[in-house]
């Protein structure tokens, strides 16, 4: 092929500029954009050209330019059906929100609030105020104080309470959680030097004791999230901390990670800790997530002894990892929920978890009977389904799912992950699985739609023959 003259052939930037399709979009989408991206499809084009291929013709290279654009200008952040059965799915945003705490955050978007503006005196007010008469109220703590999350809210626990100085830990509890968040990391990020007491199984209160001295700052319990220990093992618990503590003036932090302010054990889940029974055992801070068990939105929570928090609330850090209005007008609204004891039904998060397992097989039938309506084949299965966010570890609801057996689930679960809106599924054992426990009811149909459509795409492509 000569090269050089397939090059001539290709069209200028302006000549692409006044191709119909294109004016159109220079109308709707920018000039500035339209003109880049037609840059950017004729630079790849003379590299395809370089490399070999012959020129496209005009109408192929407005195909593109389109495709482009329509890429450009979609977020890359969108909503997922999530039929993979995991509640609090750290990849998938975790908690989805209650209608309250959404239409709070909607509202807080749309105008002004009173978020650091104090109505009856017209001065000046904290935007730390908004949520803490709540969490006090809930948990029993004397204050509260709330940052961008709980990684943040531990490292500025450990920053402004232990520079310098000494925390003494467990080794049984220096974990590393999901994305990296290792404890003894951010121990080392805050400036406080980390003192491990007792081994990876056995810690007694005595080792504690022990590592005790004039520079010891704090006395730390950290849940093991996403992990567990079994078998020949031993700990204090947080009262006998709290007492030893208390010998030697020393606080005890207590970093719950999820936290929860429901008892867990109701829905035959092991009992997660409760913030209200850290408080009660005398805790002087606990920190936990806003978006794990507590179902809001993404939020570090404080809460404790008020001269601790007046000291955290007066560190510089603060300001750095200072949480925003919409994430306050959804937490309000969610800490709402629990106050009115509505939250098992009002907040999706434990809607999900109370989910029982003959609802969900009545889900499972449907879906199963529908989809089999339409040539897939589908079938019904006992699954188990994970509460996640690095509560429960190694615990499971049981659950029933959608099983499709195909020769490539592999290729079924891509073109579910490329459908709009996206569908996350399962596969285990050779089948595509969906578990109705986590699909919101809104979103059903679209899911059975999505699923149809890629099984019959699938299944042109004889990537499916069951
Ligand atoms: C999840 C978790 C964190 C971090 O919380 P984020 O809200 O994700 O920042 C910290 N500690 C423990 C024990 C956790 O489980």
């Amino acid at each position: 092929m000569d090269v050089q003259r397939e090059l001539r052939r290709l069209p200028s930037v302006d000549r692409l500029l006044q191709e119909p399709l294109i004016v159109e979009r220079i109308q709707t989408s920018g000039r500035e954009l339209v003109v880049d991206v037609v840059r950017a499809v004729l630079e790849e084009t003379r590299h395809s050209i370089l490399a070999g291929q012959p020129c496209p013709d005009t109408e192929a290279l407005v195909h593109s330019i389109v495709q482009s654009l329509d890429k450009a200008l979609r977020p890359t952040l969108r909503r997922v059906i999530n039929a993979t059965g995991v509640i609090i799915h750290t990849n998938l945003g975790r908690s989805p929100l209650s209608e309250a705490a959404r239409r709070a955050m909607w509202e807080a978007g749309i105008g002004y609030s009173n978020l650091e503006y104090d109505l009856e005196q017209g001065r000046r007010g904290s935007r730390y105020y908004h949520a803490e008469a709540l969490l006090c109220r809930l948990t029993g703590a004397q204050a509260a104080l709330v940052v961008n999350n709980n990684a943040g809210a531990v490292l500025l626990v450990l920053s402004a309470l232990a520079r310098d100085k000494e925390v003494i830990i467990s080794r049984s509890q220096l974990i590393e959680i999901g994305g990296g968040f290792r404890i003894p990391e951010v121990m080392a990020q805050s400036g406080a030097r980390l003192v491990e007491v007792g081994t990876t199984n056995r810690t007694r209160l005595s080792d504690y004791e022990r590592a005790i001295t004039e520079h010891t700052a704090l006395i730390m319990r950290a849940h093991r999230s996403n992990f567990r220990i079994i078998g020949f093992t031993a700990e204090p618990s947080l009262a006998e901390l709290v007492e030893l503590g208390d010998r030697y003036r020393i606080p005890v932090v207590d970093d719950l990670g999820s936290g929860t302010l429901l008892d867990t054990a109701p829905f035959g889940l092991e009992h997660e800790p409760m913030v209200q029974e850290s408080v009660r055992a005398g805790a002087a801070l606990v920190t936990f997530s806003g978006d794990k068990l507590l179902g809001g939105p993404q939020a570090g929570i404080i809460v404790g002894r008020r001269d601790l928090v007046e000291q955290l609330r007066h560190f510089p850090l603060t300001r750095a990892l200072r949480v925003d209005k919409i994430t306050l007008a959804g937490l309000q609204a969610t800490l709402l929920h629990y106050l009115k004891g509505e939250a098992l039904h009002a907040i999706p998060t434990w809607r999900m978890i109370a989910r029982s397992p003959e609802e969900l097989r009545a889900a499972a039938e449907r879906w199963a009977e529908a989809l089999r309506a339409a040539g897939l084949p589908a079938e019904v299965t006992v699954g188990q389904s994970a509460v996640g966010g690095g509560s429960l570890p190694g615990e499971t609801l049981p659950t029933w799912c959608v099983a499709l057996t195909v020769s490539s689930p592999d290729a079924l679960a891509r073109r579910l992950r490329a459908h709009e809106p996206p569908v996350i599924a399962l596969i285990q054992e050779d089948q595509l699985r969906l578990d109705p426990r986590t699909v919101l009811p809104d979103e059903e149909d679209t899911l059975l739609q999505a699923l149809i459509e890629a099984f019959h795409d699938a299944q042109h492509a004889s990537e499916v023959q069951p």
